[in-house]
């Protein structure tokens, strides 16, 4: 954008603008070096051209230790945003490195020697607008990455980790040292006879519900180590890391009694009791996450066969 006006429109001289949008918008070195290099070509032109002289290197040097500093200056206001910062930077090294520059070098850039202020006040809106427009498309396209990056990690209805991070995690985990996990698979009770009873709305605000208990209770007592996943349906995953049996199947336990402490209430106020079945195993530094879930998966299966409402731990002994 700096040369376009420059070398086109002839209305911008100062040679910092490539600077202070690398700064502001490409991060601080890459600033510094944008600082440095166009002065030099701005200089190696010079040269071939056969007008250089110490006193423009010794004035572009200064120019640039002065417009840095007023970068950096400006940067360490907190309340500004970015753009701004980078505006009224630019408009006033605009404004005030003419006031600093000869008049012979005002001719040598094409300007107007009798009032340069206005034609530079041009240029720096003309660059603004440009940077504003790019800079707001960057930052519209990075709000859509945010958001397609968020509707793959996390399940739409519930806000739990999905399928998809669960196999991500369990691909990478099994690739890097071996780590115990903990599997836990819950599967809620009797979920149909919900759905027939009070319609697949209330069903869905039942799974919101079963999910926001599980996630308070998480948080509450056991924030790290700990990753919920809803595999789907009304079936979700534990896994724990790093942490013995017995101690998670001891904290599903008091899940369990969490959860019946606490009923829904459906829109028409009716009280609907939750539980849940669950299976829990583990994956020591040789066994796959896979197939531990598999196992917790048939523990589960167990716990529905021998009549629901409980967790079996194969492989606990209390
Ligand atoms: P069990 O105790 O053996 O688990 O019985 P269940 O009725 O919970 O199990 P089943 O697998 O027979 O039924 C689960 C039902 O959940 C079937 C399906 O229609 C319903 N379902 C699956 N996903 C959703 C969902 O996202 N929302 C709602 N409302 N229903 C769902
Ligand atoms: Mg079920
Ligand atoms: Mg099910």
């Amino acid at each position: 954008m700096g040369s376009l006006t420059y070398f086109y429109l002839e209305i911008i001289c100062f040679q910092y603008v490539v600077g202070i949008t690398a700064f502001f918008l490409d991060g601080r070195y890459r600033g510094y070096m944008a600082f440095v290099l166009v002065p030099l070509v701005l200089i190696a032109v010079e040269y071939v051209n056969g007008v250089y002289s110490a006193a423009t290197v010794e004035y572009f040097f200064w120019l640039m230790i002065a417009s840095i500093a007023f970068c950096e200056l400006i940067n360490f206001l907190n309340d500004i945003d970015l753009f701004s910062k980078y505006a009224a930077s630019l408009v006033v090294t605009n404004i005030v490195s003419p006031i600093l520059i000869s008049s012979e070098w005002r001719t040598y850039f094409g300007m107007s020697t009798d009032n340069v202020y206005l034609p530079i006040l041009i240029g720096s809106v003309i660059i603004l607008w440009f940077v504003y427009g790019y800079s707001a498309a960057l930052q519209r396209k990075e709000v859509q990455i945010l958001e397609l990056r968020y509707e793959a990690t996390y399940d739409g209805l519930t806000d739990l980790l999905n399928y998809n991070s669960f196999s991500d995690y369990v691909s990478s985990a099994d690739n890097k040292k071996p780590e115990h996990h903990v599997a836990v698979m819950m599967d809620i009770d009797n979920f149909k006879q919900i759905n027939d009873s009070y319609g697949h709305l209330e069903g869905n605000n039942v799974i919101r519900f079963f999910s926001t208990s599980l996630k308070i209770f998480f948080n509450k007592n056991f924030p790290q180590n700990a990753e919920v996943y809803r595999f789907g349906g009304e079936e979700f995953c534990v896994l724990f890391k790093e942490k013995d049996i017995r101690e998670c199947f001891e904290l599903m336990l008091r899940f369990q009694e969490d959860l019946a402490s606490k009923s829904f209430v459906t829109d028409k106020n009716e009280i609907v009791k939750v539980t849940f079945s669950g299976g829990v195993t583990e994956a020591d530094e040789f066994t796959e996450i896979k197939k531990a879930v598999k196992k917790a998966d048939m523990a589960l299966y167990l716990a529905k066969k021998t009549g629901r409402g409980q967790i079996v731990c194969p492989d606990c002994e209390i």
